[in-house]
């Protein structure tokens, strides 16, 4: 086996190829195994316009090969495939892809969290095309437009209440008729004249062509289905962090969540770090992905600089 590595990234997404930037740039020539769906998250998307730099937005395919580019041009070397097992004990970790172990000082872990799908039939087809998981960064599109929004927990209720900034109405479709949310969100959202309530529905699938033009509901009850006329749907049911990886390895909190010290992405297993949405409760944006993806990596030099 090759001598250790400085360092492996796992993960490809904003997060893991800003780890792999400053870390080839202080010539550790990090390893990032980028996973089949390298890219990430911002892969599912088409316009981005909040990542600073792009005064025009840019394509969410397009932003992420120029990220992983820019890693390569710094000395990263990119495998795209998924990595199957780690060993995080030890002075030196291990990397497991199929029939391959790979040998490093450190580790960054960097494998996002996957938002909740329905798995209505027609949802992913128009993901980025009307459906949407993220209304921070998607209600700007939905300007005087009517939307609809899944979920009845705090978030949901949140993100119904900043999508009224922007649409004509939203819509909560809700499979009960009690909220899960907190009383105080309950009863701002009931105060707020844009909002509307569509109780014991459930959804059927997402209407439309090549964008989105209504959303197929069920009545729990009478078991009638009709469309709700929205160009706007928000899936707000939840994130699953994607640490199956890690698990029993590395402390996760209650949600899953990859557990880090204070501000810095130091995980409590020594030589492991963790950054991105992998570690994000509450921001899960392309751009604090990649500023924790730098913290990771600024980490990572320090770590390595003291065990010199
Ligand atoms: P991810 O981007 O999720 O990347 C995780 C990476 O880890 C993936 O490459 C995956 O393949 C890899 N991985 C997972 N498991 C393994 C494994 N076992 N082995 C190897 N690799 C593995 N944010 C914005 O700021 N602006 C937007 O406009 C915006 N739009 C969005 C639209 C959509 C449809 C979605 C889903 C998200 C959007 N976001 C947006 C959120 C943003 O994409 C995320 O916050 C960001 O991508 C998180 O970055 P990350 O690097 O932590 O994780």
């Amino acid at each position: 086996m090759d001598s250790p590595r400085n360092v492996i990234i796992i993960g490809g997404g904003p997060a893991g190829y800003t780890a792999a930037i400053y870390t080839g740039r202080a010539d550790l020539n990090p390893l990032v195994v980028e996973g089949t769906q390298y890219g990430g998250a911002l892969m599912q998307t088409t316009e981005v316009e909040n990542f600073p730099g792009f005064v025009e937005g840019i394509q969410g395919p397009e932003l992420m090969d120029t990220l992983r580019k820019q890693a390569a041009r710094y000395g990263a070397d990119l495998l795209t495939t998924d990595v199957s097992a780690v060993d995080l004990t030890g002075d030196i970790k291990t990397v497991t892809i199929g029939d391959n172990t790979f040998e490093a000082r450190t580790v960054i872990l960097a494998m996002g969290s996957a938002y909740r799908n329905l798995g209505l039939p027609n949802e992913q087809r128009l993901s980025g095309h009307g459906v949407s998981w993220c209304a921070t960064c998607d209600g700007f599109f939905f300007r005087d437009q009517h939307i609809a929004i899944i979920g009845g927990g705090d978030s949901a209720l949140e993100e119904a209440m900043f999508l009224t900034r922007f649409a004509s109405s939203v819509t909560v479709v809700h499979r009960r008729d009690t909220l899960r949310a907190s009383k105080i969100m309950q009863e701002r959202a009931f105060a707020n004249p844009k909002i509307r309530f569509l109780w014991n529905s459930v959804p059927e699938d997402v209407v439309g062509d090549q964008e989105v033009t209504g959303l197929l509901v069920r009545d729990t009850g009478t078991g009638e289905q009709s469309t709700v006329p929205v160009t706007g749907v928000f899936i707000a049911i939840g994130h699953d962090p994607r640490h199956e990886l890690v698990h029993g390895q590395i402390p996760l909190d209650d949600e899953g969540y990859v557990l880090t010290e204070g501000r810095s992405s130091r995980t409590t297993v020594s030589g492991v770090f963790a950054c991105g949405d992998l570690v994000d409760h509450t921001y899960r944006q392309a751009i604090t992905a990649a500023g924790s993806g730098c913290t990771a990596a600024l980490d990572v030099e320090r770590y390595l600089a003291d065990t010199a």
